[in-house]
């Protein structure tokens, strides 16, 4: 690059040679000629020329020429070594030494007064550029600098962009007419001040860290929120890059109004989360509020309330009036619900005609009975809706929460107890009544059972036997959960398998049972296999294929000797990534199952899509088959050539009796179990 910072051009697109001289406006703008040459080869590669490929319009003028004929012509043409010295010999020079070569420029001879008195070569990205100095006269500068300065300041003052330069210090240096129309800033007031103090405070940070740092030197692509004259903001947008050299600034700034586009986004936003009727936050908003004061109250000893409120006789006034006007009614609630309540955050819109409050920091039920109480009084003034006089009330339900309920749990509860008071007469409110207290006690106790009984110890893997029909020989076992409380009390899956499933319990169960399962396996003899259930949520689980392989090194078994039993309905819904994880276990050698086969969605296109190793007949059709249902007996004997057309294994579920037995045995099922084989039991080898 040449020493002088006056020459920093930016570097040229590389011009194709003969491309047409123009179309550079920085350069067209110099007051001096400049060309710019590539360099000619010989076969030696050694440089013979240089060929120019873009003149300036001043250097037409200084040659007299048309852009054309100087464009393609060669360097030693241009300038015979009489005028000049000889000015190839300088330019070799200067390309090959990577330095600016100055030489005397006297003229030609008859050339106007005025012509350049210094020629300067110097090599710039694999090109020679030649640009001469002292071609104006001063007043002819002075003249051609303001014409540049007005073409300037009618750009800056029209464009829509500010722009802005600062020093090091974030000081602004200038800042572009435009600020006066886009912020209502006069230039001249804000050139000095910190740049800073013009950005919002919440958006200083960001922008230091992301534009305007000493080591990111680029773009700027987020958005700030500026300053404007009225002490309103402006979001904007834009990059920051650093100064052109030699401009005495650090930084220059571009930013644009996007303020449109940010008001767009957030009614957007809005409409996202809020009711379009009344405003109110939307039924998953309300809820997430709802779980953020659970979290909140745990651990305090406050009582928190979740209310349902109903429009009584919504249906009269759709009817009468249309929706617009049970629209207008439903917002005139909103609004005297608002003010009942005082804090607009507290109340949602649930589905239908639904309103939902939430009530934090209650001492007692009586205080949350006592708002509602309020609500009822504020709700019952007569409006009047498209002419008509309307007399509205509403019912409430109450919901108060225990320690570790849900939010949507507690919602239902508060809709159970708002449609009691809508039984009782409506314009009422009711507490969650006491059965129904009772039972969502119970569930939570139920939980918290669970939970503890977890924690204890006391859940275990029982196992029931499966075998080949033909032979009558045991050929492997499935692992079935057990709860044997400290009371001695077996509790099954049925009882158990709903809330812990509910409350993300049954992940847990399953990973036990499975390690269970594979250290009994351990013990058995090689031939023997071990079924696993597979509930759908720990198929969801992202770590299940490592869990598994990690249980079956552990137990030292062999990944052949394990089957997962997934069901049907859990099969519908896998996504990629579960596919890939069954996938992955079968490659590994474990064989997976589909269980309750027949009573779930049409799985055919899983059989033959996934790495399906065998089905297990729900143990409804062998009760239907006992039952004589020929229906039964015909899918049942269609399902086992599906089977058989697929290749699979099968299994019987739920035989008791030996008929049973025989008759599946006839249709083609490979294996059997059920308590005609034996029941879940413990396993001691
Ligand atoms: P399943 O996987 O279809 O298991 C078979 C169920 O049918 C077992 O009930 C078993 O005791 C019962 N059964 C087997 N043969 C007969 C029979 O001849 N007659 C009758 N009446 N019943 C029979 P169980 O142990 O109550 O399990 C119920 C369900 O709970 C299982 O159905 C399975 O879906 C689920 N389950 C059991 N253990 C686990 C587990 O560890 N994880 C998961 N995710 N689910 C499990
Ligand atoms: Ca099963
Ligand atoms: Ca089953």
């Amino acid at each position: 690059m040449p020493e002088d910072p006056a020459l920093s051009l930016p570097e040229p697109p590389p011009p194709a040679a003969g491309a047409p001289a123009g179309g550079q406006p920085v350069l067209d703008a110099l007051p001096d000629p400049f060309l710019l040459l590539r360099p000619e080869r010989g076969v030696a590669g050694t440089i013979t020329d240089f060929i120019c490929t873009y003149a300036n319009g001043e250097a037409c003028r200084l040659h007299g020429h048309q852009p054309e004929r100087i464009v393609g012509a060669r360097l030693r043409d241009l300038h015979p070594s009489h005028c000049a010295g000889d000015l190839f010999e300088h330019g070799l020079r200067a390309f090959e030494a990577g330095q600016t070569v100055a030489v005397p420029a006297p003229g030609r001879p008859g050339e106007a007064p005025g012509a350049p008195r210094a020629l300067r070569l110097f090599p710039a990205g694999g090109w020679l550029c030649c640009l001469w100095s002292g071609a104006s006269e001063p007043a002819d500068l002075r003249r051609r600098l303001s014409e540049l300065e007005r073409r300037h300041h009618l750009l800056a003052g029209h464009a829509s962009d500010l722009v802005i330069e600062v020093d090091a210090d974030h000081r602004i240096l200038w800042v572009s007419e435009s600020v006066q129309k886009l912020l209502g800033w006069s230039p001249p007031a804000l050139v000095g001040r910190p740049a800073m103090a013009f950005v919002h405070s919440d958006d200083r940070c960001r922008a230091l860290r992301t534009g305007l740092g000493p080591r990111d030197r680029g773009r700027f692509e987020g958005e700030l929120r500026i300053r404007r004259a009225d002490d309103g903001w402006c979001s904007m947008g834009g990059s920051v890059r650093p100064a052109p050299e030699g401009s005495g600034g650090a930084w220059v700034l571009c930013l644009r109004d996007i303020q449109d586009r940010v008001t767009i986004r957030a009614e957007l936003d809005h409409s996202q989360h809020h009711d379009t009727v009344t405003g109110l936050a939307v039924r998953h908003v309300a809820l997430g509020r709802i779980r953020e004061a659970l979290d909140r109250q745990a651990g305090t000893g406050s009582m928190l309330a979740v209310l349902s409120i109903g429009v009584d006789g919504l249906t009269p006034v759709n009817d009468a009036l249309t929706h617009a006007g049970g629209d207008q009614l439903i917002a005139f609630l909103a609004g005297r619900i608002v003010r009942a309540i005082g804090e607009p955050d507290r109340v949602g819109r649930g589905t239908g005609d639904e309103f939902i409050v939430l009530l934090s920091d209650l001492a007692s039920a009586a205080e949350a009975a006592h708002r509602a109480e309020r609500i009822l009084t504020a709700c019952r003034a007569p409006i009047t809706i498209g002419g008509q006089p309307i007399d509205p009330t509403v019912s409430i339900g109450i919901a108060t929460s225990a320690a570790g309920a849900l939010p949507d749990e507690l919602l239902r509860d508060a809709s159970l107890a708002m449609r009691q008071a809508k039984a009782r007469g409506r314009n009422c409110f009711a507490l969650l009544d006491d059965a129904l207290a009772t039972e969502a006690h119970t569930r939570l106790l139920f939980a918290a059972e669970i939970q503890r009984g977890l924690v204890m110890e006391e859940f275990a893997a029982w196992f029931m036997p499966i075998v080949c029909f033909e032979t009558g020989e045991v050929t492997g076992y499935e692992a079935l959960a057990r709860w044997v409380r400290p009371d001695g009390i077996e509790v099954g899956p049925a009882e158990f398998l709903p809330c812990a499933e509910r409350r993300g319990l049954i992940v847990r169960i399953d990973r036990l049972v499975l390690r269970q399962a594979l250290v009994t396996l351990s013990r058995l003899p090689d031939e023997l296999t071990m079924a696993v259930n597979v509930s759908a949520a720990t198929l969801a689980q992202p770590d299940h294929p490592q869990l598994v392989a990690e249980a079956l090194e552990a137990a030292g078994v062999s990944p052949e000797r394990l089957h997962l039993e997934v069901t049907e309905t859990a099969l519908v819904t896998v996504t990629e990534r579960i596919r890939q994880q069954i996938q992955q276990l079968a490659g590994r050698g474990i064989r997976w199952y589909v269980d309750d086969f027949g009573t779930g969605y049409s799985s055919i296109s899983h059989l033959r899509d996934l790495p399906i190793a065998g089905l297990k007949l729900d143990r409804s059709f062998t009760s239907a088959m006992r039952a004589k249902d020929t229906k039964t007996l015909r899918l049942s004997q269609a399902l086992v050539g599906v089977a058989e057309g697929l290749e699979l294994d099968t299994v019987a579920e739920g035989v008791e009796t030996i008929e049973e037995a025989r008759l599946l045995t006839s249709q083609g099922w490979l294996h059997g179990q059920g308590w005609f084989y034996g029941k879940a039991a413990p396993l001691e080898p």
